[in-house]
């Protein structure tokens, strides 16, 4: 079932519908075509789940499909950020490159964004495009501050005697991107099993705060990454995203709402408190959304 309300700036709710036919309120919080563009990122038309709706938490992914939402449009415009990005790429390939075609077998399906000479002579290179935040960045970059002495000691108070520090980056931490790696996996499995060989696994990662002081605080000095992408053996990708399809088909088959969302999936609770379209149907979100509103 997909989003059938916007949540207006004040809060309240509207069905999608009446929205696009005559806004309430004094002025409409957006362009209209720019609301119709958000619309119909949300008018979902493939039934099965997707590899991407598999990655995401499964309670997350079954409230989505089993329940009425609303979405708050000005949210979901980072998601028409993506598709705009896919857009002006459009008639951009040549005959060396396929493009956006979507594959599936028995456990789920998924549409590869690019496939082919993309970076250097491989004709085997499978791509991504991201449109990301510049803490997704930093994080997936491996990106880490640490304190470095500067060989000066402190001279007066408390940490008198002590040497004085300084922070630095390093660039060789963690990279914390797992979800991005299982998905381009995936999608390199379904294009290997139909005889198409893949070489090298590269995200093109935009960051859409790069102009902001935030993202020079983190590191990230470019507007754009490329990001390369390790293989993960098939048999461990293929188990993982059978198992998460195996459970979300269950809960749907009996009605049932699958466990809260692991730690990872809802970012800590961050994802419940602000970001889940679907916190209102959920009792765990609700709960934390609560109590966040109480902390503030
Ligand atoms: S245009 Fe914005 S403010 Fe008006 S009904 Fe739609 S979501 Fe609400
Ligand atoms: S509110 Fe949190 S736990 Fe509930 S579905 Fe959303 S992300 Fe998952």
């Amino acid at each position: 079932m997909p989003a059938t309300k916007f949540t207006c700036p004040g809060g309240n709710d509207i069905p999608i519908f009446q929205c696009l036919n005559s806004c309430p309120n004094s002025q409409r919080c957006m362009f209209l075509p720019t609301l119709r563009a958000v619309a119909e990122s949300l008018d979902r038309k493939i039934a099965e789940p997707t590899v991407t709706e598999l990655l995401a938490g499964t309670r997350e992914t079954y409230l989505k499909k089993t329940s009425d939402y609303a979405v708050d449009p000005v949210q979901q415009l980072y998601a028409i950020h993506g598709s705009a990005v896919h857009t002006i790429h459009e008639d951009k390939t040549d005959g060396n490159m396929l493009s956006e075609e979507r594959l599936s077998d028995e456990v789920t399906s998924g549409k590869f964004d690019l496939y082919g000479q993309i970076i250097d002579l491989s004709d085997k290179t499978l791509g991504d495009y991201k449109v990301t935040s510049s803490y997704k960045l930093m994080r997936a970059l491996g990106y880490y501050k640490v304190d470095v002495p500067t060989g000066e000691v402190y001279k007066t108070g408390l940490r008198k005697g002590q040497p004085k520090t300084k922070k630095e980056w390093r660039t060789d931490g963690v990279r914390h991107l797992l979800d991005w790696a299982i998905q381009l996996n995936y999608y390199r499995i379904l294009l290997e099993e139909r005889g198409f060989k893949v070489d090298r696994m590269e995200i093109q990662a935009m960051c859409r705060d790069y102009s902001l002081r935030i993202a020079a605080e983190r590191n990230i000095t470019k507007p754009v990454y490329i990001i390369h992408i390790n293989k993960i053996s098939d048999h461990w990708v293929k188990c993982y995203m059978a198992a998460k399809a195996k459970k979300l088909k269950e809960a749907l088959a009996n009605g049932y709402m699958p466990p809260i969302c692991r730690t990872k999936e809802r970012w800590h609770n961050r994802k419940c408190s602000d970001y889940c379209a679907v916190v209102d149907n959920c009792p765990y979100g609700r709960m934390v959304k609560q109590s966040a509103k109480k902390v503030a």
